[in-house]
């Protein structure tokens, strides 16, 4: 009998879901939320075969009749039309757990609060060192459905995958997984920081003592997860126990190094890395240590930390102008990026903050701007709340929109300060994704007259 499939929406991922699917001749219903008009340019370009139909506008009766749904990142599992399909009894997965099960090879699988996507974009690249085809994806920009039918038993996919994603997973089973590190994130998602942990720890919950857990040993849930789990145990951390075993990944005065055993190898010197920060030093021994795990020599990546210049829109210079340094950190969407940021950067700060609140406590984070940054900028929804917040302890001007931001930024620094747009919020309120604001932060900065 032929399958019939829902895809809930018609974004990236429900695409190339929708036309995986079509492929292994299933019939396909890919319903969305959003006018046509909206996706209309996405749903030409993906030219889907003649057995995907679309709905917009909403989901209808349709949806119901299919032997299950497939829920795209992004869509919230407790929308009207998924309960009732819950109610009827029609399972609900999630596009990581379809690409799982009609893909084939290892999996590398990377979760976390933040540095999922350095960290997974730098394995990727210690992994294609040594295998000859290395797939990467995920919460990544490729969903893992455009490769999933193209793997084969031999290759390698490094995949980021993120709590929302984890939520519906069901027989998903990484050979290696990570957690880089759990910092309070998506409140406005989940009911509490401990609900948002243990989505995040789905991602170990089919392992078993066949699959390796790397874990960040800074943190004290990381201990507590290491006793629940079947998997076994490797650890990364600045100040990690270097006799913990069997395997750590950690910095010894300048050098970084994995111990196996007690067995110690020398992998490269904290100045070979080229990405800035102690969080990126952190971001590398993790990588390494999965690379390592997966079979990489260790001596391939010293060259490759070398040479790795990171990924845009997190930390990214954009232009010197005045003697003043403008830099990107777009993706810092909640208040550690922004916190990890402030520290990165030397010299008086103006800090460019704002956008969609995700409604953290800002505690830290107001310490943190009010001891490394000389002055904020305050934009987008989250503007009222940022500012009350700070009141009163920094030096505060409120943008009346995101341009207004960075020429008051602009204007308002002085030469050795350093213009920094890390906003602790989403982009949502004024822009498609980070990464449209990423850009329209460096065309703004780079459109400032000499
Ligand atoms: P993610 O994909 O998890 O959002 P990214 O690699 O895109 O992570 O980095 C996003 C931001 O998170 C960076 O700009 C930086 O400010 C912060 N960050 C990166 N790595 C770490 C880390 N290991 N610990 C804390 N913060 C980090």
């Amino acid at each position: 009998m032929k399958k019939r499939v829902t895809i809930i929406g018609a974004a990236k991922s429900g695409i190339s879901a929708a036309k995986a699917l079509a492929e292994t001749g299933a019939d396909v219903l890919l319903s969305d939320v959003q006018d046509r008009r909206h996706i209309e340019k996405a749903l030409s370009e993906a030219s889907l075969p003649t057995n995907v139909t679309v709905e917009t506008g909403g989901h209808t009766e349709n949806v119901l009749s299919a032997d299950y749904i497939v829920l795209s990142p992004g869509v919230p599992p407790n929308i009207p039309i998924l309960r009732r399909a819950a109610e009827m009894g029609i399972p609900i997965l999630s596009e990581i757990e379809i690409a799982y099960r009609l893909s084939r090879g290892k999996r590398l699988v990377v979760t976390g609060s933040n540095g999922k996507t350095t960290t997974t974009t730098l394995l990727a690249e210690f992994c294609k060192s040594h295998f000859p085809k290395v797939f990467l994806g995920g919460n990544i920009g490729i969903p893992m459905m455009d490769f999933a039918l193209k793997t084969s038993d031999k290759d390698i996919q490094v995949l980021e995958v993120s709590s929302f994603q984890l939520e519906t997973i069901v027989e998903f089973k990484p050979d290696i997984a990570m957690i880089t590190n759990f910092y309070e994130n998506h409140l406005d998602r989940y009911p509490s920081y401990k609900a948002y942990c243990d989505a995040k720890e789905r991602i170990a919950m089919n392992m078993d003592s066949s699959g390796w857990l790397i874990l960040n040993s800074e943190q004290q849930m990381m201990h507590d997860l290491a006793k629940r789990t079947k998997a076994k145990i490797a650890w990364f951390g600045l100040n990690s126990d270097f006799t913990a075993v069997p395997r750590v990944t950690s910095i010894s005065g300048t050098v970084v190094f994995i111990s196996e055993n007690g067995k110690t190898t020398e992998l490269f010197k904290e100045k070979d890395i080229r990405i800035p920060g102690r969080h990126n030093l952190e971001n590398a021994m993790a990588a390494s240590s999965a690379a390592i795990l997966s079979g990489v020599p260790a001596e391939k990546l010293l060259q490759i930390v070398q040479t790795f210049s990171g990924v845009e829109h997190r930390l990214e210079w954009v232009r010197e102008r005045r003697n003043v340094q403008y830099i990107n950190d777009s993706k810092a969407t909640n208040c550690a990026a922004s916190i990890i940021a402030l520290k990165s950067c030397n010299g008086k700060v103006i800090l460019i903050a704002g956008g969609r609140d995700k409604g953290t406590d800002l505690n830290e984070w107001k310490e943190s701007v009010r001891k490394l940054s000389t002055g904020v900028v305050l934009y987008g929804e989250a503007r009222e709340r940022f500012r009350s917040c700070l009141e009163g302890l920094i030096p505060l001007k409120i943008a009346s929109s995101f341009a207004d931001a960075v020429n008051i930024a602009s204007e308002w620094s002085k030469p050795g300060d350093t213009v920094l747009l890390s906003p602790a919020c989403s982009s949502y309120d004024l822009f498609p994704n980070f990464e449209v604001r990423g850009k329209a932060f460096r065309d703004l900065v780079n459109g400032l007259p000499e």
